[in-house]
């Protein structure tokens, strides 16, 4: 099923214009205000759908296909190596090199522990923040392909200043103007950004309105030549007076976006609201009050269809990409760090680094940095191809916080000891920055929802949705198979649905198209997994005719489904990314899926995977970290 078939509308059963998730709130007995707040984002997401070709809208997406088509798209999971032109590199190249000569030198940092406006300046002067602005507009055109990578390495060397590049560059005002503005803007707005000499923030969330987009207060209304913005902005990341916002605000009752320039200076009209915030300590994260504020209205970017959430999403997708790239660096470190510290510590007479629980762990690490890079590099390959990539960068983020937590605390932390927690620790310092990944550019369990959503929403819009208006349209509230009159509501809209589940269940899931050279553990991990994800269509499909429409209300359900099913999307990425990779990288691919899939099936590891495990420790820490980690690993603290 490539393409989804509308449902024709009937007449009297529900009034037109309600969505599926609408009609199910409603008639689930939520309020009419629910209803309408949850319209409005899916409308929004219908209306980001349309700014993609249909080939890569979500129902044609990897993700989704690979649980309601018969048989996964393998193609469409294999990332291709990708070669950054020379002109990219060099601006990489030079970036890197300016940030660990200001960390060697202890000069990246100012007084009050931010990145020093030096560096920023310096990395400005060479096309840092011009990397994914388009050539003709003073950037160096990146594809994303080479820009999430680098932010991988990036973050080896500083995370905020790779995770600088992402707000200014993904989720800030460059994405926003780049793919939304008119020539005009484009031509005013990109050059400054390009060059850092505006730096930009993306502004979405406020005080009452984080989780909950319906909820944004903040306003604009055109008056004359302007738009004068009232509202306030919470939890913004590099805002600064004189820096340039993507602002969410509404305008006429609806999410709009103005970019807007800061003032240099606080006025009556623009005040920053501060608060000490652990995470991003390196970064400036404020709030911002709005009084009367006025932007220009040629600051208003237009959407054809759609609205500010349409931007919004937008961008949100590219910094989810991102934040998993900036993961597998930061776990690189941890890694680096944890080697030398492992061959140190003597205890009972011998190295931890000798011991299985400290070898698993690195074991684990490797492998969560594979799963990390092979979700990266898939995830930016779909974005240059066109795709919208909505329910795959959702996997991204989630894995890349999720599991950045688990390094952090499980595996780095813990072999670490009482160490972790002196000053000048890698953990220590940063705890709040590995874990407030789990929250920004989405919460996971909120993305986990959101992407069963994306799973269900055609196949409910295609079967469930005229099932529920025509029991609506005989006033049924809850089906019962086994009365006639239900079933007889039913006689029109049931037999197509009937049709998919009858095959559905009766033929068989045929066998993937792996390539031919992918080595033989890896291709086991690949076909359990595009077996899990084909049975997952019956899966949700039950969980859907279970709860029908109090499906909405079944959060649990969902988050557990669609954890379940990412999971064996990022087996199926990890293997195919692995397999094409030295034999240490293979290895680490194989060992994260298999405890993966162990996991799935809810079994203990086996002695065999636990040597496995144990194996792949031991050539870790016999030099094989380097195959992961560019830097030089972190001094050991307190070496008594
Ligand atoms: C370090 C940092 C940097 C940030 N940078 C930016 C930025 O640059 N720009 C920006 O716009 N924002 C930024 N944010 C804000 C961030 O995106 C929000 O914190 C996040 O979206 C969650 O919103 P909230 O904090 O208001 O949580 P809330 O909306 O208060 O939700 C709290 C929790 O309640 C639960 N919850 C909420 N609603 C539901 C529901 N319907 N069903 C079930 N559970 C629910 C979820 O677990 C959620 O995490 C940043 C935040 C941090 C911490």
């Amino acid at each position: 099923m490539s393409t989804v078939e509308k449902p024709p509308q009937k007449s009297g059963a529900v009034p037109t214009g309600e969505s599926f998730a609408e009609m199910a709130l409603k008639l689930g007995g939520k309020s009419d205000d629910e209803a309408r707040r949850t319209g409005a984002i899916d409308k929004a997401d219908d209306q980001v759908e349309e700014l993609f070709k249909p080939q890569y809208q979500t129902v044609n997406s990897p993700a989704h296909r690979a649980v309601w088509d018969h048989g996964v798209p393998i193609k469409e999971f294999t990332s291709e190596d990708f070669s950054t032109p020379a002109d990219v590199q060099a601006v990489m190249d030079k970036s890197i090199d300016i940030v660990r000569r200001n960390r060697d030198g202890k000069t990246l940092l100012d007084q009050q522990g931010k990145i020093r406006n030096e560096v920023i300046e310096e990395l400005a002067g060479v096309g840092y923040w011009g990397l994914l602005v388009g050539k003709e507009y003073g950037g160096s055109g990146a594809a994303f392909r080479s820009f999430a990578p680098f932010i991988t390495r990036m973050a080896q060397v500083d995370p905020t200043i790779g995770g600088l590049a992402s707000v200014h560059g993904c989720i800030g005002a460059v994405d926003p103007v780049s793919s939304f503005g008119n020539e005009e803007q484009k031509r005013r707005i990109l050059p400054e950004l390009a060059s850092g000499r505006r730096l930009s923030a993306f502004a979405l969330t406020e005080p009452g309105a984080g989780s909950d987009l319906t909820a944004l207060k903040t306003r604009a209304k055109l008056d004359g030549d302007h738009y004068v913005v009232n509202g306030e902005k919470l939890f913004i990341t590099n805002v600064l007076p004189g820096r340039t916002v993507g602002l969410v605000c509404l305008i006429d009752d609806a999410p709009a976006v103005l970019i807007v320039d800061l003032p240099y200076e606080e006025n009556e009209n623009f005040q920053l609201r501060k608060y000490g915030l652990y995470a991003l300590k390196q970064a400036y994260n404020q709030g911002m009050i709005f009084k009367d504020f006025r932007v220009p209205k040629e600051n208003y970017l237009h959407v054809d269809r759609g609205n500010g959430l349409t931007i919004a999403y937008h961008g949100l997708n590219l910094g989810r990409i991102a934040l998993c790239a900036n993961a597998a660096g930061v776990m690189r470190g941890m890694m680096a760090s944890m080697v030398p510290w492992a061959q140190y510590r003597v205890t009972y007479a011998e190295k931890i680094a000798k011991r299985e629980l400290v070898r698993r762990r690195l074991a684990r690490m490797a492998g969560i940095i594979v799963a990390s890079d092979a979700l990266t590099h898939w995830c930016a390959g779909l974005i240059d191809q066109g795709y919208r990539g909505e329910m795959e960068c959702i996997v991204a983020k989630i894995f890349g916080s999720e599991f950045l937590k688990e390094a952090a605390v499980e595996l780095f932390m813990k072999t670490h000891g009482g160490r972790s927690f002196l000053h000048g620790h890698l953990f220590g310092d940063n705890v709040h920055d590995l874990l407030a990944p789990c929250i920004y550019e989405g919460e996971g369990e909120m993305l986990g929802m959101a992407f069963f959503k994306s799973l269900v929403k055609a196949h409910g819009v295609q079967f469930f949705e005229p099932v529920g208006k025509a029991l609506h349209a005989a006033g049924i509230r809850t089906m019962n198979p086994m009365n006639p009159m239900h079933l007889w509501a039913l006689r029109k809209v049931a037999p197509p649905y009937m049709k998919w589940l009858a095959g559905r269940k009766l033929s068989r899931t045929p066998s993937p198209e792996l390539p031919s050279s992918m080595p033989s553990r890896l291709r086991s991990h690949a076909e359990f997994a595009c077996h899990a994800l084909q049975s997952a269509a019956l899966e949700v499909d039950g969980l859907m005719q279970r709860h029908q429409l109090k499906l909405a209300d079944r959060q649990c359900q969902m988050s557990e489904l669609s954890l379940r099913i990412q999971s064996m999307i990022v087996v199926l990425a990890t293997a195919l990314y692995g397999s094409r990779k030295s034999e240490l990288i293979q290895d680490a691919a194989s060992v994260f899926c298999s405890t993966t899939i162990s996991q799935y099936k809810g079994r203990r590891l086996s002695d065999g995977q636990h040597k496995a495990n144990n194996k792949l420790g031991e050539a870790i820490v016999d030099g094989g970290w380097k195959s992961f980690a560019t830097e030089v690993p972190d001094e050991i603290l307190m070496q008594y």
